[in-house]
Parts: C-alpha cells; sequence; structure tokens
C-alpha cells in the first residue's frame, strides 16, 4: 500500500453530515437565558446569518456543500490519509495506526474546515463585519483567512496568555487584514468590567466570546462566529470523517478505534461522528475523545446547562462543564481550555458511544516528540493528546491488530514557544484539585 491516500476530484464528498437527527436520545434545545425557554431562533438572527441557523437546527442528514466552498475546500482538500508506520515499529506495536492530516491547511489545523462556510454564508446574506475570539490563535487565523477571501472585515479578541505566548499567530491574522486585541480588552464594556477586577487576567475563552458578543451585537453589520461547539461547526467539519472513510475504504481498512484531541470537540467530531451511522448499525468501533487532566470537562464537569461565555451572554448549552466562571491554568495547549464541551459531544458521551479520556501535559509532549521523530510532522500541542491518545490504544495490548484511526488537527511550526518550555523544563502536569472544579459548578445558571 502507498504510504499517502488521497482522493479524485470526483471521488470527494459533495454534503456534510449532521449526526444530530441520529443521536440516540436526541439533543437538548439550547434555552434563552433571559426566559429559560428554548431560544428562539429570531433572536439568534442578530449575530447569525439563517443559513448556519438552519445548518443548526436542521432534522437533514445531508447538507450540500455550497460550490464557493468546495472551490476554497480544493486548496488543501482532500486532507491526506497517512499510516503511521515508523510510529508503529517504534512502538512495537501490532496495531496499524492511519492519521487525517489536517495540518495541510493553510494556516495549519482543521479550522478552515468551518471559516470559509461560516463567511461564504455571511457574506450572503449581507454581513460586512465578523467578531470572533481566538483562543490559542488558530481559529483567528483561519476566520481571518476566509473573511479576507470574500471580503468580510475581522476582529478579533484573542485571549491575553496566548497573545503573550504566540506572537506569530498575530502577524497571520494581520497578514490577512484582520484587526487583533488581547482580552480582556479594555474596548468592549464585559472586557473593561473584567480588567477592573483583575488587571493582569490571563483571559479565557469564555471572557473573549463574551468581548466579541458585545462587539457583534453592539455594531452594524457585524455578526459573530464560533470556531467549534455548536452543530453547524461540527456539520463543517464533517468533511474530515466523510473522507476519512472513503480514504479508509481504499486502504481496505476499516477502523476499531477512532481518537481525536477535545476542546470544544468540533475536529474529533468531524472525524468520528460520520462514523456513528455504523455504530449504531452494530459495527464495534470505539471512540476515543482525549481531554487535558488540567481542563477535564468530559471526565470530571458535569452534564447541566451552562452559558457558552463567562458574561452569561450566550443561549445555555446542554453540555459538559466545568462552570462559566472556570479559569482554566495556563498550559499550552491554548485550544484545549474551555470549560465546556459541544452539546453533540455531550450527548455521545452521554450514550456512552464516546469514551473520555484526559491526559497530562507532559506525556502529550513526549507523544509529539516521538511522533515528529517517527513520521515527520510536529505536532501542535493540542493535537499532541490525539497523539498520546492513539499511542496509549496502540499500546494497551502490543499483540492485538487493531486499526486505529486519529486526527492530527493541526501541525505546531507556530507553536514552537511550548515546546520550547517544554526542552527548558518549564512544564510540568497540573491536576486540578476537585475543590476548585466543584467551585466553579456552584455557579451553574438556574434552568428551573
Ligand atoms: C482549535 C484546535 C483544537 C481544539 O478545538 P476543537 O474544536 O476541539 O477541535 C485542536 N487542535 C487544533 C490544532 C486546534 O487548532
Amino acid at each position: 500500500m502507498t504510504k499517502k491516500i488521497l482522493l479524485r476530484d470526483d471521488e470527494m464528498p459533495t454534503s456534510w453530515y449532521n449526526v444530530c437527527p441520529d443521536i440516540p436520545g436526541g439533543l437538548q434545545p439550547p434555552l434563552d437565558p433571559e426566559t429559560m425557554q428554548p431560544m428562539a431562533p429570531e433572536k439568534l438572527a442578530a449575530i447569525f446569518p439563517m443559513g448556519l441557523l438552519e445548518q443548526e437546527m436542521s432534522p437533514d442528514r445531508e447538507i450540500p456543500i455550497p460550490e464557493e466552498v468546495m472551490e476554497i475546500y480544493k486548496i488543501w482538500r482532500p486532507a491526506p490519509l497517512v499510516r503511521a508506520r515508523k510510529l508503529e515499529e517504534a512502538l512495537g506495536t501490532k496495531a496499524r495506526i492511519f492519521f487525517k492530516n489536517e495540518g495541510v491547511s493553510p494556516v495549519g489545523s482543521h479550522k478552515p474546515n468551518s471559516a470559509v462556510p461560516q463567511a461564504f454564508f455571511n457574506r450572503r446574506e449581507g454581513i460586512q463585519r465578523i467578531a470572533t475570539e481566538t483562543g490559542a490563535g488558530q481559529w483567528g487565523s483561519a476566520l481571518s483567512m476566509a473573511t479576507s477571501m470574500f471580503g468580510l472585515k475581522c476582529k478579533v479578541y484573542m485571549v491575553r496568555v496566548s497573545f503573550d505566548q504566540k506572537p506569530y499567530r498575530k502577524s497571520i491574522m494581520q497578514t490577512f487584514g484582520a484587526e487583533i486585541v488581547a482580552s480582556p480588552s479594555p474596548y468592549t464594556n464585559y472586557g473593561r468590567s473584567v480588567l477592573e477586577r483583575d488587571p493582569d487576567s490571563n483571559g479565557s475563552l469564555g471572557i473573549a466570546i463574551s468581548e466579541a458578543l458585545e462587539d457583534a451585537v453592539t455594531t452594524e453589520h457585524t455578526n459573530y462566529a464560533l470556531g467549534s461547539v455548536l452543530n453547524h461547526v461540527i456539520l463543517h467539519q464533517t468533511i474530515i470523517g466523510l473522507e476519512a472513510k472513503k480514504q479508509m475504504e481504499l486502504a481496505g481498512e476499516y477502523p476499531d478505534v477512532i481518537v481525536g484531541c477535545c476542546g470544544g470537540g468540533s475536529n474529533f467530531a468531524g472525524l468520528a461522528v460520520p462514523f456513528v451511522p455504523d455504530y449504531l448499525d452494530g459495527k464495534k468501533i470505539r471512540f476515543v475523545g482525549v481531554e487535558p487532566a488540567s481542563c477535564p470537562t468530559m471526565t470530571e464537569g458535569k452534564l447541566a446547562y451552562d452559558s457558552g461565555d463567562t458574561g452569561g451572554m450566550t443561549p445555555l448549552l446542554h453540555m459538559h462543564t466545568l462552570g462559566h466562571d472556570f479559569m482554566p491554568p495556563g498550559i499550552h495547549a491554548g485550544g484545549l481550555r474551555y470549560h465546556g464541551m459541544a452539546p453533540i459531544v455531550s450527548a455521545l458521551v452521554r450514550e456512552n458511544i464516546v469514551t473520555p479520556l484526559n491526559v497530562h501535559q507532559m506525556e502529550c509532549f513526549e507523544a509529539g516528540i516521538l511522533f515528529a521523530k517517527t513520521e515527520g510532522i510536529i505536532p501542535a500541542p493540542e493535537t499532541c493528546h490525539a497523539v498520546r491518545g492513539a499511542i496509549i490504544e496502540a499500546t494497551r495490548d502490543l499483540n492485538e491488530p487493531k486499526t486505529i484511526l486519529f486526527n492530527l488537527s493541526g501541525h505546531g511550526l507556530i507553536d514552537m514557544a511550548a515546546y520550547d518550555s517544554y526542552f527548558a523544563g518549564e512544564l510540568h502536569n497540573y491536576s486540578l484539585p476537585r475543590e476548585e472544579i466543584a467551585e466553579s459548578l456552584k455557579n451553574l445558571p438556574k434552568t428551573s
């Protein structure tokens, strides 16, 4: 077999897959934080285009990919499916390890899979400007690229700790013409209120979301965009799993185990959910979602209604959460520092379809470095969690000839400061004290 499997143009998926109608037990609707009743779509239309809201609530399993989006996808898609033979050899395992390389996108991660359609649907409905947040900077980079392609303006609220740790992300966003500020910022009421209480705040995704939302609500012709968590984001990301399914078939393989790292859950779900119908038809597949031990949303959080942001402005989502006030430690996998998990992934955990796993930062960097030495690709710090998860699965029983598929959500070439800290011995493991989680869970909104 060749090392790398691609797809011809006529083999490319033409629709995304919407898993929502197939989830056993279904999804709980988002609630309006003011009334605690299911959110009226008209209210959401103040910040999202109808095209995306229809996808968010669609009962259809297949949703066509617009021609204009496909044209841009083809700049880097299909993403290669690769067999990691050298990694297998180094581990001494009989498992066959495949990975889907989303690091080949122009900004180096899976995020443009959703940024491009989000920019497209906003543009189609006459929006001129988008406000968003970014954690590690990957979403901001992806949306900056996508908005520049569709002639939209973009303002990015970037979590302070990443803003300081990752200066080149800023340069990338600037190259695409976006405006970037560190969050908490002095430019929104919410940002000012946080700075008043804590002038040295590290920031968090929850705070940055509040700022971007406030910007979108108070500025004309401006919408808001979210890079993970929501149903329509996961819908767009299914291009990963739909391609992978065809590529695995071309390789004459079918995965026994599917692994991905989870921040808000979009890259993992994007790879995994296209395989869920087969699972429901009786196929044995183990879905493993890997999260950091320092931000253990699925493994230690609670499944409940909570805000997506710190300011309590978003609809309440039914999801695994550590509480919207949760302040994650400043670990280097910035993209995995979010208090909540996508409702789709949370429901799959609830149904025992997805198995959550938490891992420590040090073992992840070790895994990432072994992967780099064997396969030549330096994974993003977030992605190192998926690599670690795949290695755990492959070494559980070295003699079991199972097939593992994991998502290489991005490369780490712009994150070398994180590797520097690791090499300098500055990183350590961080487990969250139970009391701290219990404390932030006290502030969950009361829904009844
Ligand atoms: C953003 C990001 C993640 C985490 O986000 P998900 O929505 O969980 O996918 C993981 N890996 C990379 C490379 C990212 O940029």
